[in-house]
């Protein structure tokens, strides 16, 4: 009743696909190109990681 505000739907990790039925508190959402996607505790770390460290992408 008091959650209205937060949309109850299922989430789709942008990276790997994984998808739960509600936002994990561990998962982080980003805005990219206008729209929002959502990355699991572990494509978050991978991701933050590259970013942050312009790795190659050998670890795909
Ligand atoms: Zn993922």
């Amino acid at each position: 009743m008091n959650e209205a505000r937060v949309p109850q739907e299922p989430v789709t990790c942008a990276r790997c696909g994984r998808t739960a039925d509600t936002l994990p508190l561990t998962w982080t959402c980003s805005v990219e190109n206008g729209r929002r996607e959502y990355f699991c505790e572990e494509c978050a770390r991978e991701n933050i990681r590259s970013i942050e460290g312009r790795l190659d992408s050998s670890w795909w």
